[in-house]
C-alpha cells in the first residue's frame, strides 16, 4: 500500500488540524513521509506580494516541525490556475521566494460569463441555463488542460472535482476531459487518484474511464487522501489500491525522488 501522500491541508488553509497534528497522524498511519499542500489561490497577480510573508512563515513552520518529529515532510501548495499574462512567472517567483518544494494544480473555481471567478461549490448552477452551464464547465476543463501544459506544476489534483457540484456527471464532457489526459501524456505530468471524491460523491477523482485512459498512456500516478483532518490521513488507500490493481499497468510515482534530486542539484 502506498505509504505517503503529497496532498493534505492544515489550519493554515481550510484544514481542521495543525501541522504538528497532521505529521503525527501520518506517522501513526505508517507513512514514510508526507507532503503538506495548503491552498494558494491568487486570481490577481498583485495578491502574490501580500501573501509572501505568511506563506514563507508557514513553510518554515513545517520545516521545523519536520525536524522536531524527525519525520520527512515536503512543503507544497495546491494552486488554482489563473491564465493571465505574467501570472505563471509570478507563481514561479513566489515558489522560489517562499522556498516551497512543489506545486500541484487543483482547480476549484469557474470563470463566469462576466469574466469573474466563482468557487465551484458555491456557483448558482440552478439559476443558469443548461447552455450557459455547458459553456462554463467546458471552459473550466480547458483551463485545466492549460494548467497541465503550463509546465508550472508537479502534479495534477482531482481533474474532475467539478462533478462534486455542477451538472457535470461521470461521463460528461468527454472531449474536454480527454484533452486533459492528452496534455498529461504530452508533458508526462503525474496525476493523482484522489480518495476525497469517495467521501464527497462516492467515487474517486478522476472517474474510472479516465483512469483507464491514464493507465493506457502510462501517465505516472500517485494516490492522494486530500486530507482536511487527521481522520482523512491515508483514508481509503486500500480501496484506491484495489481500483489501481483492477485497472492494471498503472505507472506509480513518489514525488520524493524528484524533489530530493532537485534539492541536491541546487545545493551542488
Ligand atoms: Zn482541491
Ligand atoms: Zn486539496
Amino acid at each position: 500500500m502506498q505509504s505517503f501522500s503529497f496532498h493534505c491541508h492544515t489550519v493554515f488553509s481550510d484544514g481542521m488540524n495543525t501541522v504538528e497534528e497532521m505529521i503525527l497522524a501520518a506517522k501513526n498511519a505508517g507513512f514514510t513521509h508526507l507532503g503538506i499542500s495548503d491552498h494558494l489561490i491568487v486570481p490577481k497577480m498583485s495578491d502574490f506580494s501580500e501573501k509572501i510573508d505568511s506563506y514563507r512563515q508557514h513553510v518554515q513552520h513545517i520545516r521545523s516541525a519536520s525536524d522536531r518529529f524527525n519525520f520527512p515532510v515536503y512543503v507544497g501548495f495546491e494552486t488554482d490556475y489563473f491564465p493571465q499574462d505574467g501570472w505563471g512567472e509570478a507563481l514561479r517567483m513566489f515558489k522560489e521566494t517562499v522556498k516551497a518544494d512543489y506545486l500541484l494544480t487543483g482547480n476549484h473555481f469557474v470563470s463566469g460569463e462576466d469574466g469573474e471567478y466563482y468557487p465551484i461549490l458555491k456557483f448558482p448552477w440552478q439559476e443558469i441555463s443548461a447552455k450557459e452551464a455547458n459553456k462554463i464547465i467546458s471552459k473550466h476543463f480547458q483551463n485545466i488542460s492549460q494548467a497541465v501544459r503550463s509546465g508550472l506544476f508537479d502534479f495534477l489534483a482531482h481533474p474532475d472535482f467539478i462533478r462534486w457540484s455542477s451538472p457535470c456527471g461521470e461521463t460528461d464532457f468527454v472531449a474536454e476531459r480527454m484533452d486533459i489526459i492528452e496534455a498529461l501524456s504530452e508533458t508526462h505530468l503525474p496525476v493523482e487518484l484522489n480518495t476525497k471524491g469517495l467521501r464527497k460523491i462516492g467515487d474517486f477523482y478522476p472517474a474510472n474511464w479516465m483512469l483507464k485512459e491514464i493507465a493506457k498512456r502510462k501517465i505516472p500516478l500517485l494516490i492522494s487522501d486530500d486530507a482536511h483532518d487527521i481522520t482523512d490521513v491515508g483514508s481509503h488507500f486500500d480501496l484506491a489500491e484495489k481500483r489501481l490493481s483492477e485497472t492494471g499497468n498503472v505507472v506509480r510515482i513518489d514525488l520524493a525522488t524528484k524533489i530530493n534530486n532537485a534539492l541536491q542539484k541546487k545545493s551542488a
